[in-house]
């Protein structure tokens, strides 16, 4: 009935029937055979040593013995109630004693077998006793088989599988009556190619030793092969996915550096590119002349030059008589990036608008019109683009600048705008994101890195704080601000509290107003209540230097550029992300004056927010935050994961295992190099289509 016996049922399973199969679905997600294979134990009690009563003492810990048990009693009553025994193994006694469970175990201990007894010694009333060891009656049949078993296998569980008998050793036992299905007929997933170059060795075997590894040796071994199969099917998946866009979609081709490049390079550019800034702008260029679609990311530390970048190449779509969109996540920034574009691309003599959803009506059906008659070449907004009455006379190029707040469907529906053929799409991050997460999240792009910032930049000088020394903290900042500088004054935005987060934001604008006082000092606000408008404002206030001082929530963090500002004082710094951090304080530093960034907290600090604000004061590299960042949340917290599906692995870690990262999508490149559709692959292709059927939120990534 069932191809190969794992896609069987789980009900059919001995052991487990209709009721448990229902948790077991509902619980762990585990419907047929194979499930239950890949639902492997999440860590392993080490049995490989065995210990003589004689060697122990009440501090020996976690220890296994062999022997006898003997004078098996019931003593107390009721909550007292409690069975009691002594174990023997030749060498000593001790006592072994059970509060719960009294009749399961009971009827296990009979005086003619030996016991392996597993459990933690303490000393109790002067004599060392194990309080719930863990017993099994060591048959002639078992006992050969005990040496192998070292490693016992423990199982993720749940509380209603734990009540319906289903507890991590009864996951083990159906686990383990399922070996011989996995002997006979588990198929191997890997080229054979791939296995020999790696020594990996049948994969029944790593199965096999991922649940009862014989000895650590096997079981590391087993690890090993399953984390380099599951990142090597996303590799292979997102690398295919890839190669079939570009084997199915021809790119438009932008043969000219035109006029309008060479007009805004020549005459308007008012600096020399940075050596990594030419370099991307090369690669990118190399991909917009290949005749294939690009889809590239770039990543850039905080005022590292994206933006020019970016314009560059808008430019020379434009020179190819294509139309270029940029996209923002935020009114405010596509707003400053209009501000700073739309002169210079007039300057050179091209059309530029803004598109928002605060866009007025009349307005927008002027922009609608010129974009589809062509007279709008650059068209600069936020998700207001996507619209559908948004269309184009020739849209060529896509630039998504801070990508991780665009979903997958909104992408998609960009790349439709041109009837003709999918535009080039160049994504910019906001912050630079780990490489493992980079190449998992992102795995179907190429990438591009800007590793160097402009020219005469001092790193800010970043400083922890405690509460306590506000005054002189303040009493800084005023000293830069009598100076000409400008400040940001930053507090955190907890969403769920959002009254409480604006009664304290207005706290701390009226105490600084009462420090700053007019006409002296300007105070600014910047908040997530405020309307656009006002926003913008407030905003443009400051850019000019009218305000001085700018007291805000996060709606700062991303992109805003004002380089007069020289200090940003972060009030209740632990309660921010470490990349937030980051992000947020690359609004300073954007001149050529030293800047400062103090990061104040309370002195009640977790371990984790301790890191954070160290991590802030070493380092102001945004790669190295970022692979802290990512250490100390894991992958399923950092930004732009949740709907990934990454946060489904099994087995690997994107902290520990980058390098089998590494090799496994250098393996799959290889292969789709060799053979695109996989058509010398029916293995793979086999198993990803029923990946693909079986995990159908893998579908999510891309
Ligand atoms: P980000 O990568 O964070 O988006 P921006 O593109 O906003 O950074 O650039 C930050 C600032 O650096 C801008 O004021 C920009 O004009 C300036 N800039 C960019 N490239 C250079 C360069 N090569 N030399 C000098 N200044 C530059
Ligand atoms: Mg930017």
């Amino acid at each position: 009935m069932y191809l190969h016996g794992l896609d069987t049922p789980i009900e059919y399973l001995k052991g487990v029937g209709p009721e448990r199969a229902k948790s077991l679905k509902k619980e762990l997600n585990i419907h047929i055979y194979e499930d239950l294979i890949n639902h492997y134990p999440f860590r392993y009690i080490d049995r490989t040593e065995m210990h003589s009563v004689s060697q122990l003492t009440a501090d020996s810990g976690v220890v296994q013995l062999i022997g006898k048990i003997s004078n098996v009693d019931t003593v107390g009553e009721k909550r007292a109630k409690r069975l009691t025994a002594v174990f023997s193994d030749g060498t000593g006694v001790l006592n072994l004693v059970w509060f719960q469970g009294i009749k399961w175990v009971k009827p296990q201990i009979t005086n003619s077998e030996k016991f392996l007894v597993y459990g933690k010694i303490n000393a109790f009333k002067g004599r060392l006793t194990i309080t719930h060891p863990e017993i099994e009656a060591v048959s002639a049949e078992n006992a050969s088989g005990l040496a192998k078993a070292s490693l016992q296998p423990v199982y993720s569980t749940t509380d209603l599988l734990t009540r319906k008998g289903l507890h991590s050793k009864g996951i083990a036992r159906l686990a383990k009556a399922l070996m011989p299905i996995v002997d006979q007929s588990l198929k191997e997933t890997l080229p054979a190619t791939i296995s020999e170059i790696l020594k990996l060795g049948p994969r029944k075997v790593a199965i096999k030793n991922i649940h009862f590894p014989s000895d650590k040796i096997a079981y590391q071994k087993a690890q090993y092969y399953l984390k380099f199969e599951e990142l090597f099917f996303i590799q292979i998946r997102l690398l295919k996915l890839k190669k079939n866009r570009q084997l199915k979609h021809k790119g438009f081709v932008f043969v000219e550096v035109g006029n309008y490049f060479k007009a805004y390079y020549n005459e308007i550019l008012s600096f020399e590119l940075t050596n990594a800034q030419k370099r991307v702008v090369k690669e990118i260029r190399k991909d917009l002349g290949s005749g294939k679609q690009m889809n590239r990311l770039l990543q850039g530390d905080v005022g590292s030059g994206k933006t020019v970048v970016s314009l560059l190449i808008m430019l020379i779509a434009i020179d190819n008589n294509f139309q270029a969109v940029l996209m923002a996540p935020t009114e405010i920034l596509a707003q400053q990036h209009f501000k700073s574009l739309a002169s210079d691309l007039e300057k050179v003599g091209v059309g530029c608008a803004i598109l928002t959803g605060s866009t007025k009506q009349a307005e927008r059906k002027i922009i609608h019109e010129e974009l589809l008659s062509g007279k709008i070449k650059v068209i600069i907004g936020t998700h207001a683009l996507i619209e559908d009455t948004v269309q184009f006379k020739n849209l060529g190029l896509i630039v998504i600048d801070e990508q991780h707040k665009f979903g997958v469907a909104q992408r998609a529906k960009l790349w439709a705008k041109n009837k003709n053929g999918i535009p080039h799409v160049l994504v910019m991050t906001a912050t630079p994101i780990p490489r493992t997460l980079a190449m998992t999240l992102y795995g179907d792009l190429d990438t591009s890195i800007i590793d160097e910032l402009p020219p005469g930049r001092k790193p800010v000088k970043t400083i922890h704080q405690y509460e306590k020394h506000r005054a002189k903290v303040f009493g800084f900042l005023k000293e830069q601000v009598d100076k000409g500088r400008q400040a940001y004054v930053v507090y955190p935005l907890i969403e769920e509290s959002e009254t409480l987060d604006y009664n304290y934001l207005m706290d701390g604008y009226e105490s600084i107003s009462r420090m700053f006082p007019l006409p002296e000092y300007k105070i600014g606000i910047l908040h997530g209540r405020m309307k656009p408008e006002d926003k913008e404002i407030e905003m443009q206030k400051f850019a000019r230097g009218e305000t001085h001082i700018m007291v805000s929530t996060t709606v700062i963090e991303v992109g805003v550029n004002v380089p007069n500002s020289t200090i940003m004082v972060i009030e209740n710094a632990e309660k921010f992300g470490l990349s937030q951090l980051h992000q947020l304080r690359g609004r300073v530093g954007r001149g050529a004056e030293q800047s400062f960034c103090i990061l104040l907290s309370s002195y009640k600090l977790s371990l984790n927010a301790k890191v954070r604000l160290e991590t802030m004061c070493r380092t102001n590299n945004g790669f190295e935050v970022a692979e802290s960042d990512l250490k100390l949340r894991g992958p399923g917290d950092m930004m732009g994961t949740q709907q990934s599906g990454i946060t489904d692995l099994k087995i690997s870690n994107l902290v520990t295992d980058g390098k089998i990262l590494g090799l496994a999508r250098e393996m799959a490149q290889k292969i789709l190099e060799e053979d695109p559709s996989l058509e010398k692959h029916p293995l793979l292709l086999n198993e990803l289509q029923r990946k693909k059927k079986r995990f159908k939120n893998w579908s999510r990534i891309s």
